[in-house]
């Protein structure tokens, strides 16, 4: 029988908060009508709307107060936020665009388009620590460059790229630049004003909230060509209608998640570093990556060396504790994880790696049971595979 699930999975989702889905249920039980409309129930519809798309920009420190406020474009999720930026922003080919090695597929794939159209796509690669190097980058931007995108935290490792830095390098090339903040909202401070980034991507599911609602913030005067035509909403550049009742989850899920992880030592990473802990003195040869570089709180890749990482996610799945190989768009691929990869590390790092993330449901309870449940699974593969390859072998192969 299964024992109680534990899920450390949350990099690939969230689950919803209880807080979360009263706020929605309530606001669907009002029936407003289209937010479009002109009559009451649309005017109403409206109002709940725009102060959602308000309250959010407020959490992530974007300036909306003013004359020229910097705009939230609500879309379906990060993927689309993504692909708005990077289409809506480069311009018409030709011209270069900037991305780091260890972007999501939502960017890379994109970045992968843009050549095909005519842009000269330039991947800027990171060090053995996942870090980008920005002398590199400086040496990347010219004139031509229309537009950089490096991603504020890695959704495979956690690493926190120098974005500050990052930005006021752009400001001096004048290029356009966006961060894709997905596993950073909610869990970290986002100051959208200090930062100098000109578009920031966010998507509701990691933190809590409701899939299918994500959005783009722009800061103000930043040009953006829509990806979709057919309506006026949202200023055009992301025509359709908006759901309300996810727009009002969204800013009950990014509220929820701030009070949670923001007030005090972040939970999270308290979460997080105890189970590593725990791993590491209950197993040898556990290898934490990127453990002494600044992370997101959540987030941890481990290679459990001798262990083959297809066979741990399927044993700790039947041992109720739920984790992932890497990135879900390409879960079911048995490509390695393309961050190890772009940080140089050999086979035996990238066959066993295996990423845990905590989420706010998590208890310390359950992390202490995930801790022994996780050792002697592998303790077990350890055993069967050693009689094939022993991990002094496999260290050798790192
Ligand atoms: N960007 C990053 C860094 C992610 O981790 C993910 C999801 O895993 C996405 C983008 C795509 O998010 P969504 O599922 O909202 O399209």
């Amino acid at each position: 029988m299964l024992e109680t699930a534990i899920y450390l999975d949350n990099n690939a989702t969230t689950p919803i908060a209880s807080e979360v889905l009263e706020a929605m249920a309530q606001c669907a039980r009002c029936q407003h009508g289209n937010p479009a409309s002109q009559h009451q129930p649309g005017r109403e519809a409206r109002t709940i709307l725009e102060a959602a798309r308000d309250q959010v920009a407020r959490l992530l420190g974007a300036t909306v107060d003013s004359r020229e406020p910097d705009r939230l474009i609500f879309t379906s999720g990060a993927t689309e936020a993504n692909n708005l930026a990077l289409c809506g922003l480069a311009g018409p080919p030709p011209g270069r665009v900037i991305l780091s090695a260890i972007e999501h597929p939502s960017i890379w794939r994109v970045g992968e388009f843009l050549a095909q159209q005519g842009f000269d796509v330039q991947t800027l690669p990171v060090d053995c620590h996942g870090l980008v190097c920005l002398e590199q980058f400086e040496s990347l931007l010219n004139e031509q460059t229309r537009l950089v995108s490096i991603m504020y935290a890695n959704h495979e490792t956690g690493v926190l790229q120098p974005i500050t830095e990052i930005a006021a390098l752009c400001k001096r090339f004048n290029v356009p630049l966006h961060t894709d903040a997905v596993q950073v909202a909610g869990k970290m401070a986002i100051d959208f004003t200090s930062m100098g980034v000109d578009a920031l991507t966010l998507s509701s599911h990691k933190f809590h909230g409701p899939a299918g609602i994500g959005g783009l913030l722009l800061r103000s005067g930043t040009p953006l060509q829509p990806m979709l035509r057919g309506g006026h909403q949202q200023g055009a550049l992301r025509p359709g209608t908006e759901s309300i009742e996810l727009a009002v989850g969204m800013h009950a899920a990014l509220d929820f998640s701030i009070q949670k992880n923001l007030s005090g030592t972040n939970p999270l990473m308290v979460m997080r570093d105890g189970l590593e802990e725990k791993l590491c003195a209950l197993l040898p040869d556990v290898v934490i990556h990127c453990r002494g570089v600044g992370r997101a709180p959540h987030t941890s890749q481990i290679s459990f060396l001798g262990a083959d990482r297809q066979a741990v996610v399927m044993a700790l799945d039947q041992a109720g504790i739920a984790v992932a190989t890497g990135t879900a768009c390409e879960s079911g691929a048995s490509e390695p994880s393309r961050t190890l990869l772009a940080m140089g590390c050999g086979p035996a790092y990238l066959d066993t790696a295996v990423r845990l993330s905590v989420g706010s449901l998590n208890t310390a309870q359950e992390l202490g049971v995930a801790a022994r449940r996780i050792a002697a699974k592998i303790t077990h593969l350890r055993e069967v595979n050693n009689r094939r390859q022993p991990i002094e072998a496999a260290r050798r192969g790192a």
